[in-house]
């Protein structure tokens, strides 16, 4: 399963977000390893034993950058593969959705990070989702159903969602109680379910 053709500027998005992880974590690496060769200029006194050179700054540059690795997420840029399951518990907060219009007050509510969205894959194994919940995450991702999360897009889509659960932004995670064509807050385009209900399985 992949983004719909039609939803070119998605695939742009995703393009985008590893181009931004994948800078940070080189200029992250030079300012480590700059950071070494800093340290030499400054202790040009000491001998070369205790000054970061030779296999000691490979071995520097190497710990920088896997620290890097994780820092920057990288792991979802290279080894991040689409994964489908059946969500099984959620963390979302039902007192926090409904009565939210996505189109208003956006900036007004409270934000809540890291909440874990717990998946059986068809394999039997679980898959731990974590995403920002948005007005309307409740509503939209209801146990039972069927989620999929694209390679790439922060938020997994529900391919069991019924008109009255919403159409979700993958890019945001903005919930839409109507049929739009763009996502009202971030202006990418929507992916329609029905295009990946066809796929499903593959
Ligand atoms: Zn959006």
């Amino acid at each position: 399963m992949r983004i719909p053709k039609q939803n070119r500027d998605l695939w742009r998005f995703v393009l985008r977000r590893d181009l931004k992880s994948l800078s940070l974590w080189a200029v992250w690496v030079l300012l480590w390893g700059g950071g070494a060769l800093a340290y030499n200029a400054n202790h040009t006194t000491y001998p070369p034993e205790r000054q970061i050179l030779g296999w000691r700054l490979a071995l520097w540059i190497l710990a920088g950058a896997v620290i890097g690795f994780f820092l920057f997420r990288l792991s979802r840029v290279f080894f991040q593969r689409t994964r489908s399951g059946v969500l099984i518990s959620s963390g979302l907060s039902r007192d926090y959705a409904p009565s939210q219009d996505p189109g208003k007050g956006r900036l007004s509510y409270d934000y809540r990070l890291n909440k874990v969205l717990h998946l059986r894959r068809p394999n039997g194994k679980r898959l731990r989702v974590r995403i920002e919940e948005k007005p309307g995450s409740y509503v939209y991702y209801r146990e039972g159903d069927r989620l999929v999360r694209l390679h790439g897009l922060p938020y997994p889509l529900n391919l069991d969602a019924r008109e009255e659960q919403g159409t979700l932004c993958v890019a945001c995670g903005c919930v839409h109680k109507t049929k739009v064509p763009l996502c009202v807050s971030c202006g990418l385009s929507l992916i329609d379910v029905e295009l990946l209900r066809e796929k499903d399985g593959e």
